[in-house]
């Protein structure tokens, strides 16, 4: 039985062969060069994203009339951990792309649908939310980008900070308040191509060891976007980004939970070779307990992913699950990483071995798609109506 066996049991035959397809893909020369590019301090290349173009993976829940695979959201989550074994930051690209295009599917207008979605799903056009700006990221109703209705459409004003994909997108989803009203009610959210204009600029956000998130802050100064652009109306868009965060953030769980399986079988492997005082490192019971331990909390974690991808999956929108699964799926994952790091011996934080790429990577999981003080918040405002003194 996979760690996994429970996702697979609801995948059908088809979305069990996107998951075997993924596996294939992503174990060799991809997951080679992925930690190639992490030891010289680069991103993983460019060109793989035609190939995940090729096979699908980046209209994996997009609908099968838009050029998608009509996916289910589980499907999607174990596509994603078969990336996020071999590089979490890689994953995470993917699946923020993934949102945007199923976003799109669902609720794009047949003008975005052709000139949005099907470019993205050829990967000629790669799609970022950018919701968090340098003065702040968890209080998203504060945001300060202006768009302001001129002939045409709008012109669009403020800067975005922490843009994943930043360094490749031709555009971005940008969430921008049109009117002075603060608050929620104002705020739509937009496609902003980029053009060849002087209104943007873009620099990299530079995070030595997390170079493939390919991170950037993107300023924009008066830049013009067309009517069609508008993706949410007034109002609309924080809703929708805060309904489809549940989702993100299960996802986000989910790719953590995989990199730490992935770090825990390099570790045993390990242990179990490596001779230290006459016998493999795991015949000491010490150590082997240290290792036990990782898989505890392991097999929990994923557990608890597992009940809220389920909630996902069946259309509810839960919110404190998925704030529970994201907050103690990437703590389990940092700290267990850090255990395979530390147990193998000075080896583990070596280029010989994918464990210190992997805690890099997975660190940054803790900022993205809610910190751990939001998370708790969730989960602290739904106490008495989860936990009820008396269970009906
Ligand atoms: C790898 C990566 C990819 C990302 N990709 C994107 C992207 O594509 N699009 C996008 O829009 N954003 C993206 N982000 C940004 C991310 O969403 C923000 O980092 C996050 O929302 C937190 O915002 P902040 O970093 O500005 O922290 P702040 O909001 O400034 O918070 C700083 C600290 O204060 C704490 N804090 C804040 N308010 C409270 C409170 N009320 N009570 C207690 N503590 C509080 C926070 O938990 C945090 O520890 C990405 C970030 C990372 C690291």
């Amino acid at each position: 039985m996979n760690l996994y066996h429970q996702y697979e049991s609801l995948l059908s035959a088809e979305e069990l062969g996107y998951v075997a397809k993924a596996r294939e893909f992503c174990t060799g020369s991809f997951s080679e060069s992925l930690l190639a590019a992490h030891m010289a301090g680069k991103a993983f290349p460019e060109r793989w994203i035609a190939d995940w173009a090729a096979i699908g993976m980046l209209g994996l829940q997009a609908k099968r009339a838009h050029g998608g695979l009509g996916a289910s959201y589980l499907c999607k989550i174990r596509v994603a951990q078969e990336m996020a074994h071999h590089g979490f930051a890689a994953a995470f690209c993917l699946n923020h792309h993934q949102g945007g295009a199923t976003r799109l599917s669902q609720a794009g207008t047949p003008v975005q649908i052709e000139h949005l979605l099907a470019p993205a799903l050829r990967g000629e056009l790669l799609l970022t939310t950018a919701m968090t700006e340098p003065a702040g990221g968890s209080d998203v109703s504060a945001l300060t980008t202006t768009a302001t209705p001129v002939n045409g459409g709008w012109t669009l004003s403020g800067t975005k900070a922490w843009m994943t994909n930043g360094l490749l997108v031709g555009g971005l989803i940008v969430l921008a308040r049109v009117g002075d009203a603060a608050g929620a009610e104002n705020i739509a959210s937009f496609y902003v191509p980029f053009g060849a204009s002087e209104s943007v600029k873009r620099t990299e956000v530079l995070v030595p060891g997390g170079r493939s998130f390919r991170l950037a802050e993107v300023a924009f100064d008066r830049h013009f976007v067309p009517d069609w652009c508008l993706i949410a109306p007034p109002g609309a868009a924080l809703k929708a980004s805060m309904t489809a965060v549940n989702g993100a953030r299960v996802h986000v769980a989910a790719m953590s939970v995989a990199t730490l399986y992935a770090a825990l079988c390099e570790a045993v492997d390990y242990c179990e070779n490596r001779q230290a005082f006459g016998k493999p490192l795991t015949g000491h019971q010490g150590l082997r307990w240290e290792l036990a331990e990782v898989s505890i909390r392991l097999e929990a974690a994923n557990a608890l992913v597992f009940r809220a991808a389920e909630q996902i999956q069946i259309g509810e929108n839960p919110v404190g699950l998925a704030a529970q699964a994201k907050k103690f799926a990437v703590d389990t994952a940092i700290w267990g990483i850090d255990q395979c790091v530390r147990i193998v011996g000075a080896t583990g934080a070596s280029a010989a071995h994918r464990l210190n790429m992997h805690l890099a990577e997975v660190r940054m999981a803790a900022y993205a798609d809610g910190t751990n003080e939001m998370l708790l918040d969730r989960v602290g405002r739904g106490l008495s109506s989860t936990y009820p003194k008396s269970i009906s």
